[in-house]
């Protein structure tokens, strides 16, 4: 039950020989969801053997070239290739406006449909199915390039079922799914047999927010509360946090304090300055704070177990 996310590009607004900008590929239950879509993901893609026939869901944090240039490139790539499957894409509204004006000038018609969700400012529910919700959340970034995080959390599952149990009391396969429901049983001589005898609790759903690009704001914990894991821009170390001031950023330490005050399970740092060739610093920084970090390199691949019962 996979819920794996492969990191295309960490590097920030100028990739380096070994940062690609921001993307990265979600991969839930084998639902593909791209995060993000910097110049040459396509070639991320490809390098890192992502099946991105499958991606139908591509989410935008913001109109800043280091996380949508690569978009032109992909949509038209996979009218090339004569897709058809619908691609829905969740950014902010003027990118609707942006592709329309460029693919007119082209005189490009998509071979499949493109669904345009336009963000708002506020968090909201951007996708659902039965294994899995989408939210969108706003963070603080440049007044002109309004900024969106997203959380995608794994539904409640049904408790698994105990088949040497559900035998031995001779549970009919028509009363199984009201048992994986939490319901108990009741013999046909009347006795009540308790649904724990007869099930184990389902794993606790798992959880992935992506906070980029944003300045830190204390407040922005309760968005993304308990997540598993949680992947926060840390563009600058500690000794430019007037940078990061300046520019609607984050330190390192900062992603660590939002990471601590929201109680997630492990932080991944990422969108790194140029500046630094290693990111070792920034990781010396944020683990200071909290121990559980780690820092992204193009093509990691972060699993998401379940949490042991
Ligand atoms: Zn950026
Ligand atoms: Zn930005």
């Amino acid at each position: 039950m996979k819920f794996e996310l492969t990191v295309l590009g960490c590097g920030s607004a100028v990739p380096t020989s070994v940062r690609n900008s921001a993307a990265q590929v979600l991969n839930v239950l084998e639902r593909h969801f791209l995060i993000d879509c910097a110049e040459a993901t396509q070639l991320q893609l490809r390098r890192f053997h992502i099946p991105y026939t499958k991606i139908n869901h591509i989410f935008i944090s913001h109109l800043h070239g280091d996380h949508f240039l690569g978009l032109f490139g992909l949509l038209s790539t996979l009218s090339l290739q004569n897709r058809k499957g619908e691609i829905h894409l969740y950014a902010d509204e003027r990118l609707k406006k942006i592709l329309d004006f460029q693919f007119g000038i082209m005189n490009m018609k998509l071979s499949y449909t493109l669904v345009f969700h336009a963000l708002s400012r506020k968090q909201e529910l951007l996708y659902e199915d039965d294994l899995l919700t989408v939210e969108s959340f706003p963070l603080k970034h440049r007044y002109d390039a309004p900024a969106s995080g997203f959380l995608f959390r794994e539904k409640e599952r049904l408790r698994t079922i105990r088949r040497d149990m559900v035998d031995a009391w001779e549970v009919p396969i028509a009363f199984m799914q009201n048992i994986k429901r939490g319901e108990d049983f009741v013999t046909k001589d009347g006795r009540v047999v308790a649904n724990r005898q007869l099930t184990l609790p389902a794993p606790a759903p798992r959880s992935y927010a992506y906070m980029s690009d944003t300045v830190y704001r204390e407040e922005f914990a309760e968005y993304v509360r308990g997540v598993d894991l949680l992947y926060h821009e840390a563009t600058y170390g500690r000794g430019f946090a007037h940078l990061a001031k300046e520019t609607f950023h984050s330190t390192a330490e900062q992603a660590a304090m939002l990471a601590k005050k929201a109680d997630v399970g492990k932080l991944l740092l990422g969108h790194f300055s140029s500046r630094y060739p290693t990111s070792e610093l920034l990781l010396d920084e944020a683990i200071a704070i909290f121990s559980n970090t780690f820092v992204c390199h193009d093509g990691d691949v972060f699993d998401v177990p379940y949490k042991k019962i």
